[in-house]
């Protein structure tokens, strides 16, 4: 579904160059829930938004349901958007002129069909999230973990095949943050594939694959048994290191 070869991403400050993501290798199958860890500015968004057609390469292969997206247009890459990818922006990107209700709505308007389906669908969403009372709310009505269910909802409009979550759940308590991850693993159950972002590996660990980043270079791609394994060697030699 997803393929990313000899990946880098570097931003240019002025005339200098920044390298971001510096060969980054993983392919991602259909169906499979997999999770991104690594410590702030080690990449993970930058990557996300390669992932979510948002962002271009400055070198390597990112194919998304086998298109190369150095390949096609603007157009083409918003449309393979629209159709295949539901995207969670960290910062929520949500639109302050527009309620709950209408931000949920907001990528349908372009697509000009079926209004009356996705109206209910909107709705079942903004309750599935716990938000039926705030609808019309705006952005600067809500508390930041409502922003965020607000964008989750979103993402979730045109039940996509492939969702990219970046730090879903980083502004919701806990007990919110198990019912999105109990949401996500239901739509994955049910043949989507998953991609998210995460500061929390207690949520990590619940994934099928967890991938950790540090410096724009992957360190380790291991299922997440393999992965909680070495979190508690980590610790183990932490404590170890405490006690001589
Ligand atoms: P966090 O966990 O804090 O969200 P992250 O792993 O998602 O961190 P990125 O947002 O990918 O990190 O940023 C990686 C690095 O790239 C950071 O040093 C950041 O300052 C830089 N960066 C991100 N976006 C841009 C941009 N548009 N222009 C220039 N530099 C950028
Ligand atoms: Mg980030």
């Amino acid at each position: 579904v997803v393929e990313v070869s000899d990946v880098y991403k570097s931003y240019f400050l002025g005339k200098e160059e920044v390298p971001i993501l510096k060969g980054i290798n993983f392919k991602v199958h259909a169906g499979e829930f997999l999770s991104i860890v690594g410590p702030s500015g080690s990449g993970k968004s930058t990557l996300m938004n390669l992932l979510g057609c948002l962002d271009r390469p400055t070198a390597g292969l990112v194919a998304v349901n086998g298109q190369d997206i150095n390949k096609l247009d603007d157009n083409e890459l918003a449309g393979l958007r629209g159709k295949e990818i539901g995207f969670i922006f960290q910062q929520f990107n949500l639109i302050p002129r527009l309620t709950a209700y209408e931000n949920v709505m907001l990528p349908t308007y372009a697509w000009k069909k079926d209004e009356i389906n996705y109206k209910t669908k909107a709705e079942e969403l903004l309750k599935m999230v716990g938000l039926e009372e705030r609808m019309k709310h705006k952005p600067s009505e809500l508390s930041g973990g409502q922003c965020q269910r607000v964008a989750v909802a979103r993402s979730l409009i045109n039940n996509p095949t492939i969702l990219l979550a970046d730090e879903p759940t980083g502004n919701l308590d806990s007990k919110t943050s198990e019912e999105v991850m109990e949401y996500f693993r239901g739509l994955n159950r049910a043949g989507s594939t998953i991609i998210m972002i995460t500061h929390n590996n207690e949520l990590a660990v619940q994934t099928d694959r967890v991938i950790t980043i540090r410096d724009g270079l992957i360190t380790l791609d291991a299922s997440a048994s393999v992965f909680a394994q070495k979190l508690a060697e980590e610790q183990l030699s932490i404590t170890e290191k405490r006690i001589c």
